[in-house]
This record gives C-alpha cells, structure tokens and sequence, in this order.
C-alpha cells in the first residue's frame, strides 16, 4: 500500500486580524429565517473533515490537519512541511469548503498546471458521487487565476497537489439532506476514498 501525506485545510477559519471573523458562506438550511453559526461554512466543514481525517489515517495515511492562518501563510507552512516527509511519499493538500450561488452540483477543483491534480480530482468525485445522489453530479474543474475559477485556484497555490474541495452549495435545497452529521460523515469518508484510491496509482511512480 501507498502511505501518503494529506493536509486538510479547515478554509476560512483561524485567519488573523481583521477576517478573524469570517466563516465563509451561510445560509438558512434549516428554514427557520435565522442563518445561524452552526449553517456557516467554516463550522460546517469540520463535520465532513474529521470524518475524512478518521478514515485516512485508518487506512494508515499520515494527516496534517490545518485551521489558521492567512492562506499565503498556510501554503508556506505546508510548503515547509514536505521535505519533513520522505520523497517517496505522495503529498495531497484539500482545501476544505462549502460551495454557495445555489447550484446543484459537487466540485473538485485543481491547478490547471497540476499533472496529477485531474487523476486525484477525479477519484473523488468518482466516491462523492456514490454518496450522494442529491447531488446533479460531481464536476471536475481546471481552476485558472484569470477566470470565474480564480477563487478556488487562490485557495490551492501550494507545493503539494491539491483539490479545492465543495460537495454541495450551502444555499441549495440539497443543503437540507447533505449537511446533515450522517451525510457529513459518509462525505468525509468519500473525500478519503477518494485520496486513497489515487495514492495507490501512485504505486512505483
Ligand atoms: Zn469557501
């Protein structure tokens, strides 16, 4: 087996001075007229994203979870952290998030320069889509600086491949069933099946 290193970033939060209050979008999911912290972002991703990391590191992947910091200052401290690693393991970074603008798909975005960021990205959506039916499928998507894409591809500058990762959209009807803790749960263990199975295509590279 493949062992690699997966860092999940927990996007939006820890971020220092004046963003330190920014959790990312929200919405009204359970329809009582109230978008409370628990419907934001930042304080949703944690349930898709322990689920993930309890997944990987059972199957016996090392798990760098990352929750603060500017995203430039993230990037350096994970660039930082690859040569801690031996150079034959395979290193993925997930940029962990929930879509908004009401659409009604999952998406996996990578570098458009990434080699291997289409193969990763497609594993897993190849798993959240087994998982969720809700969802009008999973796109895989070139993130590019200069498109509609260059939020997500702000979000993945770092060394180490990475997806920027959002299941669903927090303002879509499918929100309701998706963020539920079992949905959660079954998202987090699809985002890790996702990784594992492209660290063993890995094998001998
Ligand atoms: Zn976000």
């Amino acid at each position: 087996m493949v062992q690699c290193v997966v860092y999940l970033d927990r996007q939006h939060s820890g971020k220092p001075g004046k963003r330190a209050k920014d959790t990312g979008a929200g919405a009204d999911i359970d329809g009582d007229g109230i978008i409370e912290l628990h419907e934001q972002e930042a304080l949703l991703t944690p349930r898709y994203i322990w689920a993930a990391e309890l997944a990987l590191r059972a199957a016996g992947h090392i798990v760098i979870p990352i929750s603060d910091g500017s995203y430039t200052d993230r990037f350096r401290r994970i660039n930082s952290y690859v040569g801690t690693f031996p150079r034959h393991m395979p290193q993925v970074m997930i940029a962990c998030h929930l879509n908004a603008g009401r659409g009604s798909y999952g998406s996996c975005f990578y570098d458009y320069r990434s080699r291997s960021g289409p193969e990763l990205a497609a594993r897993i959506a190849k798993q959240l889509r087994m998982v969720a039916p809700e969802l009008n499928g999973v796109k895989c998507i070139a993130a590019k600086p200069d498109d509609w894409t260059r939020n997500a591809f702000a979000t993945i500058q770092c060394t180490p491949v990475a997806i920027c990762f959002e299941p669903f959209f927090i303002d879509a009807d499918h929100a309701v069933e998706l963020s539920t803790p079992e949905s959660m749960t079954a998202i987090g263990r699809s985002l890790a099946a996702g990784i594992d199975a492209w660290a063993q295509t890995m094998e001998g590279k």
